[in-house]
């Protein structure tokens, strides 16, 4: 069974196809500036890569152009579209509907449509690529894998915020975290490497990436994670601020005079690394520039790797201790020094990491000392696989 998975983004477009046989990725490609001058097509396939550089005016014939790509007769994987038994989508949030994938139904897409209000920047174009794969491919089920899925099992003392329940009754205003595709893979993968079931274990899953969270994940469970209503909360990112006293919102916008759009904005793509360093949103960058001497580019990977210690020795305290920390994504995979900075005088919580194993970089590796009570893992994030898994198991079970 071949399953395409699709990350539909305002201008761009991510896919992969999966042979569910082995779970093989047999293609995977990006569709770049859609609607804007200089659109691509970059489709990759084993070794070889295949640029298309042409006008793609809207998603619709950006999907067209995935479609050509794969079966096109020297640089495609498939002899025809109608190989393709099922489409995965990466939609953002789901607010309270959805606490699993779920096959694309009116209903869902009709909910979809509802969550636009909480996920602004993200659900239309997910809705987008959705009716598209509808239109192109009408007899092929779809399935939307949500990112806030994951985090519905928090308890409410967890996901309520301090402000008049009203509110949350009004508004749905509360926590929803994200990356949830991201920590379920996490979680399942962990269970793997430490031999053990996934509801017998308590693991803290840091995605440290451009945008970061950390999921705290009891028995397979997520009991708290560390974005909020919107992916702003928690951690500092590359452009978003993370924690922030709510004063200091309001009072930029009188003294700047900002609108609301203005200071989300703000907020999202303009503070974070980027703001603190005033270097750039890069973690390479910002650590290039630091070990040159740049001040404010090292205040900027102090901060970060501090915060993410503190939401760690939280998160110790809401699971009790833990059997196993997880480091993902671009920072998390790669960097050996942001993890022996975050790592660094956590002894006390059976945190000790091993300087020779921490030098592991895109793999999958225990670089705990073996002292240590806590397992810390390094394993590549594959939000993609996970999409794919959900897809062939849901329409598997419709048959
Ligand atoms: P996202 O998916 O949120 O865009 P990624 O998970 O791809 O982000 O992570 C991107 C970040 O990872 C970038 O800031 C990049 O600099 C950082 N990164 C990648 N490799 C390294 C490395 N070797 N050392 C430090 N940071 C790295």
């Amino acid at each position: 069974m071949k399953v395409l998975v699709i990350n539909c983004g305002s201008s761009s477009l991510k896919y992969q196809l999966f042979d569910m046989l082995n779970e093989k990725v047999m293609a995977k490609g990006l569709v770049e500036r859609i609607g804007l001058s200089g659109s691509t097509l970059t489709h990759r396939f084993g070794e070889e890569k295949y640029v298309k550089k042409t006008e793609i005016p809207n998603h619709e014939k950006a999907v067209s152009l995935v479609f050509e790509g794969l079966t096109h007769p020297e640089n495609g994987v498939l002899k025809a579209i109608s190989e393709i038994s099922a489409v995965g989508h990466r939609v953002l949030h789901a607010g309270e509907d959805f606490s699993d994938s779920i096959l694309l139904s009116d209903d869902v897409m009709k909910s979809v449509k509802k969550n636009i209000e909480l996920g602004p920047l993200h659900n239309p174009h997910n809705i987008t690529g959705m009716e598209v794969c509808q239109h192109l491919l009408p007899n092929v089920p779809q399935v939307c894998v949500f990112d806030t899925a994951f985090h519905q099992s928090m308890p409410k003392k967890a996901w309520l915020y301090g402000i008049p329940y009203e509110y949350y009754q009004k508004y749905k205003i509360r926590k929803y975290g994200f990356h949830g595709t991201s920590h379920r893979y996490i979680t399942e993968q962990a269970a793997k490497v430490l031999k053990k079931p996934v509801n017998e274990l308590k693991i803290i899953s840091c995605h440290l990436g451009n945008g970061s969270s950390i999921a705290a994940v009891n028995n397979g469970k997520c009991v708290d994670t560390t974005m909020g209503l919107t992916p702003l909360e928690g951690l500092m990112m590359g452009t978003r601020s993370g924690d922030l006293d709510p004063t200091v919102v309001t009072l930029l916008m009188k003294k700047e005079g900002w609108s609301c759009d203005e200071t989300n904005d703000f907020l999202n793509k303009k503070c974070g690394v980027l703001g603190v360093s005033g270097v750039s949103s890069d973690f390479r960058d910002v650590e290039t520039a630091a070990n040159e001497g740049n001040e404010r580019a090292k205040l900027a990977l102090d901060k970060f790797t501090y915060i993410v210690k503190k939401y760690i020795g939280a998160y110790m305290a809401v699971l009790n201790g833990a059997d196993a920390l997880v480091f993902t994504a671009g920072v998390g995979e790669n960097s050996a020094s942001m993890r022996a900075e975050i790592c660094k005088g956590m002894d006390y919580l059976g945190i000790k990491i091993n300087e020779g194993k921490n030098s592991v970089r895109g793999i999958e590796g225990d670089i705990a000392d073996d002292s240590a009570k806590v397992r810390v893992l390094v394993i590549p994030t594959n939000e993609e696989l996970m999409i794919a898994r959900d897809t062939y198991n849901i329409v598997n079970a419709k048959k």
